[in-house]
Parts: C-alpha cells; sequence; structure tokens
C-alpha cells in the first residue's frame, strides 16, 4: 500500500477544505493533499447548497463575515486568479418577508447599514413597484384546502440590495481548479478511515485501501461527518452536529409571473426560494 509524506492533509473537499488548500497554497510552499470519499467533487453539503449569500445575521460578526464574503463573490475572477471563472455572482437582491413589525425591519436596516450592507426597509407600495410579482400577502396557504385562503398583507420589508446567491457547484470548481493551479494535491474516492497519532499528537491518516500519509497537520474539513473524523482522532468533544436531510424543489416559474424575483425568504410559507437555470426557482 502506499506510504507518502505531506505538510498538510485535509479531509473534505467540499468549499471549506478547498478554501483552506487554496487560501495556505497561496501564502507557502507547503505541500498539501486534499482528500475527498467522493466520486467527484461536490457530493457533500457545497454541490447541494443553495448558496444564498444574505447578510442578515443575528450576530454582527456573522454579518460582517457574510458582507465580507460578498466582496469576495463580487471579485471572483480576482480572488480566484481565474480569467474566466465557471461560478458566477447573481446580486439580484434578498427581500425578507418576515412578519416583522416596521419598528423591527428598522432596527434589522439601521443594524445591518452600520456594517456596511446595503440594506432598505420598503413598504407594500414600494413591494407591489420593485418586485410586481411577488404578493404581500402573509397569511399561509392551507395546503390541505380546508381553509379558504384570505389575504392578509403584510407592510414592512427589508431588502438587501447589494446580495443574492452564487453557483455553488461553481464556486467550488473555481476554487479547486485555483487551489491546483497553486500546486495543490485534490484525491477524491479517497476516504479517510482513520486518524494516526502518535503519543498525543496527530501524525497522518489512513484511507480505505489501506494507504498511510504522513502529514504535519491534518485539518478536518469533513463538514456534516466532522464528528466522525474526531472520533478517530480519539477527540472526546464532538459538535453538537447532527446532519440532516431538507427537501429542496425546482419549479419552472409560470411565464405570466412578472420579473424581476429577488431571493425571497418567506416566513408566511415557511420556505425560501430563489431563481435557478433555466428561469426556474428552486425552494
Ligand atoms: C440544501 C442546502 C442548502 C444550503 N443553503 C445555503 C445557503 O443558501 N447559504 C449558505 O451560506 N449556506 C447554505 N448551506 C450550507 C452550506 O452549503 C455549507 O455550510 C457548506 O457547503 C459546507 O461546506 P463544507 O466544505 O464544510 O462541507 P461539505 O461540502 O459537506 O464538504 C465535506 C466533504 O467532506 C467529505 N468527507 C466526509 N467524510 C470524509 C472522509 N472520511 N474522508 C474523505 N472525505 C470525507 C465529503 O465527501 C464532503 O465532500 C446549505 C446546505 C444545504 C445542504
Amino acid at each position: 500500500m502506499a506510504h507518502e509524506t505531506a505538510d498538510i492533509v485535509i479531509i473534505g473537499g467540499g468549499i471549506m477544505g478547498m478554501s483552506i488548500a487554496h487560501q495556505v497554497a497561496r501564502r507557502s510552499s507547503l505541500s498539501i493533499i486534499v482528500l475527498d470519499k467522493g466520486a467527484g467533487l461536490g457530493e457533500g453539503s457545497t454541490g447541494g447548497s443553495s448558496a444564498i449569500t444574505r447578510q442578515r445575521y443575528t450576530r454582527a460578526e456573522n454579518v460582517r463575515i457574510a458582507r465580507d464574503g460578498n466582496v469576495i463573490w463580487r471579485n471572483w475572477s480576482h480572488y480566484t486568479g481565474l480569467a474566466d471563472p465557471v461560478g458566477r455572482f447573481h446580486d439580484i437582491g434578498v427581500l425578507w418577508m418576515m412578519h416583522d413589525s416596521e419598528d423591527q425591519v428598522a432596527y434589522d436596516r439601521n443594524r445591518l447599514v452600520a456594517e456596511g450592507v446595503d440594506a432598505v426597509q420598503i413598504d407594500g407600495d414600494d413591494l407591489a413597484r420593485m418586485y410586481p410579482g411577488v404578493s404581500a400577502c402573509m397569511v399561509p396557504f392551507d395546503l390541505t384546502g380546508e381553509i379558504e385562503h384570505e389575504c392578509a398583507d403584510g407592510n414592512a420589508f427589508l431588502v438587501e440590495r447589494d446580495t443574492g446567491f452564487f453557483d455553488a457547484t461553481g464556486a467550488l470548481l473555481d476554487v479547486a481548479t485555483a487551489a491546483k493551479a497553486g500546486g495543490v494535491t485534490v484525491r477524491l474516492r479517497s476516504e479517510v478511515v482513520d486518524v494516526i497519532s502518535t503519543g498525543s499528537r496527530v501524525t497522518g491518516v489512513r484511507l480505505q485501501d489501506g494507504g498511510v500519509i504522513d502529514a504535519g497537520l491534518v485539518i478536518n474539513a469533513a463538514g456534516p461527518w466532522c464528528n466522525r473524523i474526531n472520533a478517530m482522532a480519539g477527540l472526546e468533544v464532538s459538535w453538537p452536529l447532527v446532519p440532516t436531510r431538507i427537501q429542496v424543489i425546482y419549479r419552472a416559474l409560470p411565464a405570466d409571473v412578472p420579473r424581476p424575483i429577488p431571493v425571497i425568504c418567506d416566513a408566511a410559507g415557511g420556505i425560501y426560494f430563489r431563481p435557478e437555470a433555466g428561469d426556474g426557482q428552486i425552494i
């Protein structure tokens, strides 16, 4: 079985692992191997992500991270160093329809603007003008059909005008291309089945095919599977993280619905939706 050595082994070739590889490669000449158990890139969360780049988070730190992320999405070619990247930023706006009072929306709008986000508060008239295809009704539909729907319009909404969504798989492919150009080795179908330690120090990984890679540093970027890697390393502390399936559906947008439709976070329906290729929507 192969026995190799690398300065850094990264377990997981999703957007996190690949971004770490890219960033370290840009700043050093360390040898880096990214290992992923998938047969192709993006078989974890990244490939299924809606990749909405909203900045309205509760904690200021998260607002700032998302805001700075948007700078990267907007300057993707520069960030990746690729003249013609696959991924595209769709800054079509994010509309929040959340049962908020006018005061609540104003509070959040001010909080976001203070962090440099281009957020505006709109009312029902603004909504009709900006997005004529979007109903202001905040009453959820009764999907059983037993209760007749009676509209009750909301009048306080928030729009983040400077963001939207990014192509998730495109982003991953681009970062992988950039990382490889920087000398990173990316291996698919390479499942890590054990983390090797010497004393209290992690010194490498064992692969399903029996191969071993000794490494000065092993980085756990296994996303929802990270606790399995922690357990392999004998770590008792695990993240309170439970992989959970959620459903995403694709619907064609009816031709008679006036455009544009932004990314919409819809508290009435308990859903979010955004445009997807082919003039459809993912929900
Ligand atoms: C349906 C859905 C919608 C989402 N929507 C949004 C959104 O709108 N906006 C947003 O910001 N975020 C969204 N997210 C979250 C976002 O996609 C994730 O936070 C992000 O993709 C996590 O990236 P990651 O690299 O940490 O994990 P992953 O992409 O899951 O990568 C982990 C990788 O580790 C590999 N791996 C695991 N175990 C091993 C092993 N033993 N050996 C080798 N490889 C291994 C897996 O194959 C996988 O490729 C969404 C997620 C989902 C699932």
